[in-house]
């Protein structure tokens, strides 16, 4: 079942042509560990140091619209399967659950620091509040992060062994979160910029994510027009509504930020066109669970 929707995602991901960025190279491949599956970047893969993945909607223990890994303490599941699906998930990447560090994700632009004392400790509820970026270099600990269409931002700096993880939905893309991990990685550690390597995780593509005018003109004050051409089109003149590119609208910010292009991999891989495979809050009207990103130095 999982294989045929993941080759069916694959399949998807090569139909999109005529972007910016790259989506013809296969940048994440599903893995099974302890029988759960698990997605894994390619850009990290030749990096001992790293354990980066990405959870699907299969391998727990919810039920429903929750089913089956729903790692959300807020969609309506009860706090002991939530907590299971995270031990589950957990043992399956070889992470140990008491070092995961977690934020509240309020859909802002606050990058923050973060340290073993900061890691959750059993207590996954416990969360980093006001916070939508994580960034450390601290081995153990693990960024863990929550999607369902918003955009997932990863980064590794190989030279000073740093990694940061940043929840960028529409708001945090306007405002810019992703440039804003970039810059404090710098500031901290001296990461250089060329030297990030970025993963645009699996979320909304443009063709499923329609906006309106309010949200454009948002993007207008921060993107050049030049820019919006290439992140965005009106869809529907009559009713104000347009096609907005998160992936491009990233892609182009950490260019601007100073990454390679040739560093920064677009996933391709959408929650909405795949959402028996991935939790969506468009195709499924808020009635979803989330998938976790995570990312650790080991
Ligand atoms: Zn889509």
């Amino acid at each position: 079942m999982i294989e045929q929707l993941w080759q069916e995602a694959q399949n998807k991901r090569k139909q999109r042509k005529n972007k910016i960025y790259d989506t013809d190279t296969e940048e994440c491949y599903l893995c099974h560990a302890d029988t759960i599956p698990v997605i894994r970047f390619s850009a990290y893969r030749e990096m001992p140091f790293i354990n980066a993945a990405f959870s699907t909607r299969f391998g727990g223990i919810s039920q429903g619209a929750l089913g089956e890994l729903n790692l959300g303490f807020s969609r309506g599941d009860t706090v002991e399967t939530v907590e299971k699906n995270y031990e589950i998930f957990c043992r399956a990447i070889h992470v140990n659950m008491d070092n995961l560090v977690l934020s509240d994700q309020i859909h802002d632009t606050k990058v923050s620091y973060v340290t073993k004392k900061d890691a959750c400790n059993g207590i996954l509820r416990k969360k980093l509040q006001g916070v939508d970026g994580i960034y450390t270099d601290q081995k153990g600990i693990c960024l863990a992060t929550s999607y369902a269409d918003c955009v997932p931002l990863f980064f590794v700096d190989p030279v000073r062994r740093i990694i940061a993880s940043s929840h960028s939905g529409w708001r945090g893309t306007v405002g810019k979160i992703g440039a804003k991990t970039v810059a404090a990685m710098e500031r901290k550690f001296c990461s250089k910029r060329e030297d990030l390597i970025a993963v645009i995780g699996p979320s909304i593509c443009q063709e499923c994510y329609e906006v309106s005018s309010d949200v454009i003109a948002a993007f207008e004050n921060a993107y050049s027009e030049e820019q919006m051409a290439q992140i965005s089109f009106c869809s529907d003149p009559e009713r104000q509504k347009y096609q907005l590119d998160l992936w491009a609208a990233n892609y182009l910010q950490l260019i601007e930020a100073g990454l390679f292009p040739q560093h920064i991999h677009v996933a391709g891989i959408c929650t909405c066109c795949n959402d028996k495979l991935l939790f969506s809050h468009r195709a499924s009207k808020g009635r979803r669970g989330n998938l976790n990103g995570f990312l650790c130095l080991t």
